[in-house]
């Protein structure tokens, strides 16, 4: 009997260590993993300069706390801005941290302003922001809220890409419109180029923050550093998390300079948020995405899995009814149980993941080479033939 908390409906699957995309147990079995550790391992598993940046600073220094400078993070900070829309940044230890910090910080821009009454946070439907209880109340799913008392006040959610309910659902009270590029969880769906483009000027009309969460689609997962780079539109504040670490816990919150100039020392905070051992890989994670080629290495990689995917469609329709995505974000909508087909991939020793929508979405790290896709695409190939009964 396990001691954990049954939260999770784990599998009986154990691993012992990783290679790039590929996961082995204690037995020497391999598994291609195109599951990334939910789009966490972005450079695939024990990556040479993760493990030496780690191994590194665990030998000089692992904690501080925030009460005295630390380096790293101020030099992580600096190039996060370089490369984005954001000014200011701070740090956490996970994806709903981020997403907490960046609700507080929109909140606090409006009575900053003077308008304490705005702190209604506009969300879609679809969304996953995280387990917090109020990012619970930002992603708005019943069952997920269910038994865990009042949900957190103040998130309004809407369709997603229906402008006239945003333009509803704007009040005197509202901060901000909070939105992911892509809904990973949600099972794949990308956010419509005009859609938030309208976003865009729906805030800046009535003076509200346009939030992103790319948590799951930050740091080259679709193709470009930031999905947004996709959308000719900025936001205002960024919640990023899952790669930025390649699997160390490490999230951060992103903001243009007069917004995040509102926080003062007390405003927030994190004990662990932005440690040097997090830093340290987090700044080794960056040498290697920001590298020349890395990003066109992920859209050539996006193009040849997606045509292989297209392919496998139309030989089954009836499992893999259609391919979405953006990069190395990938969902396919299944005709049968997402979990079946998940189930029949796991025997060909290939690892996915599920998402709303009866989706199983692949993620492999974005390391991953022509071969491991086209290896992929074979056992995915022969668990459709075996769901459709042509095996
Ligand atoms: C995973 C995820 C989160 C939550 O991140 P945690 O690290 O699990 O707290 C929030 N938003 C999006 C879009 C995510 O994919």
């Amino acid at each position: 009997m396990s001691a954990l908390m049954p939260t999770y409906a784990r599998s009986a699957l154990e691993f012992e260590r990783g290679e790039g995309a590929w996961l082995i147990t204690a037995d020497g079995e391999r598994y291609l993993d195109f599951g990334a550790g939910i789009a966490v391992n972005a450079l695939g598993h024990a990556h040479p300069a993760l493990v030496a940046a780690l191994v590194e600073q665990a030998g000089k220094l692992w904690h501080t706390s925030n009460l005295y400078r630390i380096g790293a993070q101020e030099r992580l900070a600096e190039r996060l801005c370089a490369v984005t829309f954001a000014d200011l940044v701070f740090f956490a230890n996970s994806g709903a941290e981020a997403m907490e910090c960046a609700i507080k910080l929109a909140r606090k821009y409006q009575a900053s302003r003077g308008q304490n009454k705005r702190y209604r946070v506009i969300t879609f439907e679809g969304a996953f922001h995280g387990r917090t209880l109020a990012m619970l109340a930002a992603g708005g799913k019943p069952e997920h809220l269910e038994g865990f008392g009042p949900a957190v006040e103040g998130f309004d959610q809407v369709p997603m890409g229906d402008g006239d309910a945003v333009e509803r659902a704007i009040g005197d009270d509202t901060a901000a419109i909070l939105i992911e590029p892509v809904q990973g969880e949600g099972g794949v769906q990308v956010a419509p180029r005009d859609f938030v483009a309208l976003l865009r000027a729906l805030c800046d009309r009535h003076g509200l923050m346009l939030i992103f969460d790319e948590v799951q689609t930050g740091l080259g997962r679709t193709g470009r550093l930031f999905a947004y780079e996709w959308l000719d539109v900025e936001p205002d504040i960024m919640a990023i998390a899952k790669a930025l670490g390649g699997g160390f816990p490490v999230g951060a919150c992103l903001a243009r300079a007069d917004v995040g100039a509102v926080m003062a020392p007390g405003s927030h905070g994190s004990t662990f948020g932005g440690n040097p051992l997090a830093m340290a890989v987090a700044n080794a994670v960056l040498d290697v995405i920001l590298e020349p080629g890395f990003l066109e290495h992920v859209r050539e990689a996006g193009l040849h899995i997606k045509q292989k995917l297209a392919a496998i469609a139309d030989a089954y329709p009836g499992v893999v009814e259609l391919v979405r995505g953006e990069g190395l974000l990938l969902g396919l909508k299944c005709g049968v149980p997402n979990g079946d087909l998940l189930k029949a991939l796991a025997k060909e020793k290939m690892l996915a993941v599920p998402a709303a929508d009866n989706v199983v979405r692949l993620l492999p790290p974005l390391i991953v080479g022509n071969e491991e896709i086209d290896e992929a695409c074979v056992r995915l190939e022969r668990a459709c033939a075996g769901l459709s009964g042509n095996a």
